[in-house]
């Protein structure tokens, strides 16, 4: 007796499957597919109908006699969840399917590489925009009882996916011995007829009792790194070939998804050599390998390194198969050449090596944040009015739009890493920022995402204040960094000014003045108009005034030192000064104002102009008018839409959006009419 009741590994979240029920119900039509490996094809299933997947689906026939159903048998033999993640858009989503059955237990191992793409194929079904039901099972190797349902279940609870096991409910028999294995299976794999029936009505037990319980939610943040859910597959048609000698592309049609050697290319000559141009951190490719001996070897080369010898030579008697071997794993990101070179060809090949196709994922996205905001005495309403925010009241200062610092973290809106804080991705996943924070101990920075980008909103006047340099903060604020900023100016009045610098001549007068509260003689006040950038450098006497917008880009720190208040009180009492430390970082005599101050109203349209570059940051102003291709090799990029509105690589932005792309992103294709302010850190990658 099959303990059914066992088979149920995981109920899962059923919110999708029981809206499919209902549409059922009322006689709709649903297409229902199946994705896997042999089993799912229906090896050694007498007749292709006498397979599992088609007894499920005559499942969904019975129960449901009005609905009109489809069914899609996309099961290729000996074929895992890696090359599921690559063909899943075409040979399943591109049918929009309503429920989708996905099984890998036997084909992919109990291995952190097949838990990460299996949950690479898992995300794509479940994030397919038509939203289907999505479950899986778990097949057994019948004499060892062995299968990747250990790693495989990890990602079925973690997402919710109702999960049927056949080592909990068929295998037992077998080792009981009530069951012989011949009885149910010819090979200890692949089910005969009633091993495809027994595998079938596990399932449907558990369909049949999800029509009751469960409970709806959302996808989550993977839990692996997941770098295969944007798996893209590369045959003659899409790739982007870079060289081609001594191959030929087969454009025979495929008839089947099972049709696998099509559309791939072909060589038979040794030094026949062809190269693709992909981009990501992952690549793998596909090739035949034959039972027709001897067959051509080849080798694969990313970026001129050799990474495997794809030999076509198959010593099984069971058929050609189609390989999939892993070229790069988490390598860099961006983009790399990947060859494939015949390096022996006897001349009794019966076959041509057939290169099936080169895949490629790991391609991150751009990160879309969430700001945080500050609410100040001298702050006001315009973040919200004029810039969309969705933040009440009428005193908020500042927007923190890319911020990793625990004042005011930005957090990830959307995608794989939707919800995580900024510095929680700079900790855990350094891939995204190029590793620039490897070895931070050792360089002495880049401990902590360098950069806080902000938006302030000066209703009333800012404190007159000076910041730290990297040093003196080290020393006397528990290891903070100092802070250098620079300002861009959004908007303003038109009689607005700033405060930039002071007017004693030495550190004596720089004293009296403080002590004697001269300070309309101390500060140094100029006029601004909407475009200036300002450098403000540690040691620098400022103060934003009343009617003033601006962007800040600086270091991720908060120390200030305020110097004068206006004698404003909050709450009832002055707010604190630091003027002991204000006179000890204070430079003097203060650089010109001339030389702090460059306007950049104007610049020219689809270009990039650099504001200015330190060794902090390099502070460039993008103005969109059409199209532009915004040239990026750094380990990451700030963006921040300060006018207007666009695209970018195909998703809408506009003004008041933050957006952080990741290392690898490669150059920015920007289009619409707006302007942007765009920084990083400024040398190459790799110092
Ligand atoms: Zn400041």
């Amino acid at each position: 007796m099959i303990d059914y009741e066992n088979g149920i590994k995981n109920i899962g979240n059923t919110a999708r499957l029981k809206e499919v029920f209902e549409r059922a119900e009322r006689g709709e039509a649903l297409t229902i597919a199946f994705l896997g490996g042999s089993i799912t094809q229906g090896s050694l299933a007498s007749r292709p109908e006498l397979c599992y997947a088609a007894r499920v689906f005559k499942w969904w026939e019975e129960t449901f006699p009005k609905a009109k159903f489809t069914y899609i048998n996309a099961g290729i033999g000996a074929t895992d969840s890696q090359f599921g993640c690559a063909r899943a858009a075409e040979d399943v989503l591109s049918f929009k399917p309503d429920v989708i059955s996905v099984e890998y237990a036997v084909n992919d191992e109990n291995s952190p590489h097949y838990m990460e793409t299996f949950e690479g194929v898992v995300r794509k079904l479940l994030g397919a925009e038509n939203a289907p039901a999505v479950y899986t099972f778990y097949n057994v190797c019948y004499d060892t009882g062995l299968s990747a349902e250990e790693i495989h279940s990890k990602i079925a609870e973690y997402y919710g996916l109702p999960a049927f096991s056949i080592k909990s409910t068929i295998y037992p028999l077998l080792t009981s011995g009530e069951v012989k294995n011949r009885d149910i299976t010819p090979d200890d794999l692949h089910p005969n007829d009633k091993g495809h029936e027994m595998v079938a009505s596990v399932i449907t037990y558990g369909l049949e009792k999800i029509r009751s319980g469960g409970a709806p939610g959302n996808l989550p943040a993977p839990i692996t790194a997941n770098a295969y859910e944007d798996s893209v597959r590369y045959r003659n048609q899409n790739a982007n070939i870079i060289s081609c000698e001594g191959w030929t592309a087969d454009d025979t049609k495929q008839e089947h998804i099972t049709d696998i050697f099509k559309n791939g290319w072909t060589a038979t000559e040794k030094g026949a050599k062809i190269s693709f141009k992909v981009k990501g951190t992952c690549i793998g490719v596909q090739y035949r390998r034959t039972v027709q001996l001897p067959a051509p070897v080849a080798i694969a080369r990313v970026d001129g390194e050799v990474k495997a010898k794809l030999d076509a030579n198959f010593d099984e008697t069971w058929g050609d198969k189609l390989c999939l071997d892993t070229l790069l794993d988490h390598g860099k990101g961006g983009e790399h050449i990947v060859e494939i070179e015949i390096t022996e060809a006897p001349e009794s090949s019966k076959l041509p090596f057939y290169l099936v196709s080169v895949i490629s994922s790991g391609n991150p996205g751009p990160l879309y944040l969430k700001p945080s905001f500050a609410h100040t005495i001298w702050g006001g309403t315009r973040l919200r009015e004029e810039f969309g925010y969705e933040e009440q009241g009428d005193d908020i200062g500042e927007c923190w739009g890319i911020s990793a610092h625990p004042s005011g973290e930005s957090t990830v809106r959307s995608g794989a890493y939707a919800g995580k804080k900024l510095s929680e991705l700079w900790e855990e996943h350094p891939e995204l920022f190029g590793n620039i924070n490897a070895d931070a101990e050792a360089k002495g920075r880049y401990d902590r995402f360098p950069l806080l980008i902000k938006i302030i909103d000066a209703k009333a006047d800012l404190s007159i204040q000076v910041h730290p340099d990297d040093e003196y903060a080290r020393k006397n604020e528990n290891g903070s960094l100092g802070k250098t900023e620079c300002w861009y100016i959004l908007d303003c009045d038109d009689d607005s000014t700033l405060v930039i610098g002071h007017n004693a001549k030495d550190k004596g007068e720089l004293e009296d003045m403080i002590d004697g509260g001269r300070w309309n003689e101390f500060i140094r006040e100029i006029p601004v108009r909407k475009g200036d950038f300002i450098q403000i450098d540690p040691g620098t006497v400022h103060a934003i005034k009343g009617g003033i917008m601006l962007l800040e880009t600086q270091q991720n720190s908060d120390i200030t030192y305020r110097v004068y208040d206006y004698d404003r009180l909050q709450n009832g009492k002055p707010r604190q000064l630091h003027v002991k430390q204000s006179k000890d970082v204070i430079t003097v005599p203060a650089k010109s104002a001339s030389e702090s101050v460059k306007n950049f109203a104007q610049t020219l349209e689809n270009t990039v102009t650099e504001m200015y570059s330190c060794k902090y940051y390099a502070v460039s102003k993008v103005n969109v008018n059409g199209k532009l291709e915004l040239e990026n090799n750094a380990p990451f990029l700030c963006l921040s839409v300060i006018s207007g509105e666009g695209i970018l690589g195909g998703s809408e932005i506009k003004k008041g959006d933050h957006i952080l792309l990741p290392a690898g992103y490669g150059n920015v294709p920007l289009e619409g009419h707006m302007e942007l302010v765009v920084s990083t850190v400024p040398g190459p990658m790799d110092n």
